[in-house]
């Protein structure tokens, strides 16, 4: 993506952790949900959990995992279809309704046959409640109930997260914001992620959004 600054001479530690975001069958092209063109970033977020490992840091995935009556879903919503605007007054679900996807069990919430798992230090799991959504892989979109993300890498002494995954304006984006929220140093790998800009232009007010939040940008030319 043009118009980003990015940050060069990174060098990865044991204080940084690489957060892949929801890589699952749902989100990628043939899913129910899909980001378009997301399957052209596995090899490389593959590559950079390598890295991330070589260097003695660490590498958490994410998993939207929903139930059945989970009420982001239109179907759970009469005469509701997926991509309608709704947004319920707690801000729990919303601000549109989507097609069913990621339903715990099912071959669609699981993760992309070529993502490297191998290379996972853990697995956050997040959208269980059918009452209200979580975007961020630190917590609920209603800010009452954490993932666990953030006890994990406390108890990992993270420092710094590097955020890539999909979809860059949805998941990625809350990942990152509620990251600078919680006290990490938090950097944005806007070339491994893909976005779905629904409703249109929020990609770009995403990117904006993390620039004003101090987010940094860094691609793969970024790190040592
Ligand atoms: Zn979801």
């Amino acid at each position: 993506m043009k118009n980003l600054n990015y940050e060069k001479n990174i060098k990865i530690d044991e204080k940084d952790a690489l957060i892949i975001v929801d890589m699952q069958n749902d989100f990628l092209p043939g899913g129910s949900l899909p980001v378009e063109d997301g399957d052209l970033i596995i090899e490389e977020i593959n590559m950079t959990a390598k890295k991330f490992k070589k260097s003695g840091g660490f590498v958490v995935l994410t998993q939207d995992w929903h139930p059945k009556n989970h009420l982001s879903f239109a179907s759970n919503h009469q005469g509701r279809n997926p991509g309608d605007e709704f947004m319920s007054e707690d801000g729990a679900i919303g601000p549109v309704l989507w097609p069913d996807h990621c339903v715990q069990n099912t071959k669609g919430a699981e993760f992309h046959k070529n993502l490297k798992l191998d290379l996972s230090d853990k697995i956050i799991q997040k959208g269980m409640n059918p009452n209200v959504d979580s975007y961020s892989g630190f917590q609920d979109n209603d800010k009452k109930s954490e993932t666990g993300l953030r006890d994990y890498l406390e108890s990992i002494n993270i420092k710094r997260i590097f955020v890539c995954g999909l979809a860059l304006d949805y998941c990625c984006y809350y990942t990152a914001m509620d990251g600078v929220d919680f006290g990490y140093e938090v950097y944005f790998l806007v070339d491994l992620t893909r976005g779905i800009d629904v409703p249109e232009g929020n990609i770009k007010n995403a990117l904006e959004n993390m620039i004003n939040k101090d987010i940094k940008f860094a691609n793969k030319v970024s790190f040592k």
